[in-house]
């Protein structure tokens, strides 16, 4: 069984935890360099990418994991999670950085005030049965994804204004990331499917 980190420096760590767990995972939070090194691969979770991109490099997480990384590290990303992964961020704070190690454009808050939060159902490829579910917080999207990056879950067409047909899952090797939260909800086939992606 591999053991998974959450990182558990801001954000929903418990829910990862037991999401991962229900899917044939070993999970841990890591707060330091020693436990980063120990786990096999890492959950960065939702929360505040600005505050978190902060506390790694304070916690002198931040240029570790960018090593362990590019050495194909297996890491997903949710909703902030998906922000630091990403090479480039549209409306950050002017001093935002991030991780990177996936080549896409994310655009944060992207869903706008109006639809801030809200709840779906969405096809998701790799993922078999019912849509998958998805809970999206003040989420971003992804405006622009590189060659390498595989497309896994759109809004759907009808999906409303600016919203339509955005990118929100993706997969770049052992890179996978979503613009929503799939621990909140009962659904751990997206976690499932990063454990197979573990394995590999
Ligand atoms: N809006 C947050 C950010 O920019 C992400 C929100 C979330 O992770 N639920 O970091």
């Amino acid at each position: 069984i591999p053991t998974i980190g959450v990182l558990a420096l801001q954000g929903d760590v418990v829910e990862h935890v037991r999401a991962l767990e229900r899917s044939g995972a070993r999970a841990v939070g890591v707060r330091r360099p020693a436990e980063l090194a120990s786990v096999d691969a890492l959950v960065l979770p939702g929360g505040e990418s600005t505050t978190i991109d902060k506390l790694l490099r304070i916690f002198e997480l931040h240029g570790p994991l960018q090593e362990r990384i590019a050495q194909g590290f297996p890491v997903y990303g949710s909703c902030a999670g998906m922000i630091l992964l990403a090479d480039r961020v549209l409306d950050g704070t002017a001093d935002q950085r991030t991780l990177g190690g996936l080549d896409v454009t994310v655009r944060r808050n992207a869903f706008g005030r109006q639809v801030d939060s809200f709840e779906t159902t969405l096809p998701f490829a790799g993922i078999d049965g019912p849509d998958v579910e998805a809970t999206f917080i003040r989420a971003p999207w992804i405006e622009e994804a590189g060659e390498g990056v595989e497309v896994l879950a759109r809004i759907p067409a009808d999906g409303g204004g600016d919203a339509a047909g955005r990118i929100v899952a993706v997969r770049q090797g052992a890179l996978l990331a979503t613009s929503f939260h799939p621990e909140i909800t009962g659904d751990a086939r997206v976690h499932e499917l990063f454990v197979e992606i573990v394995k590999e």
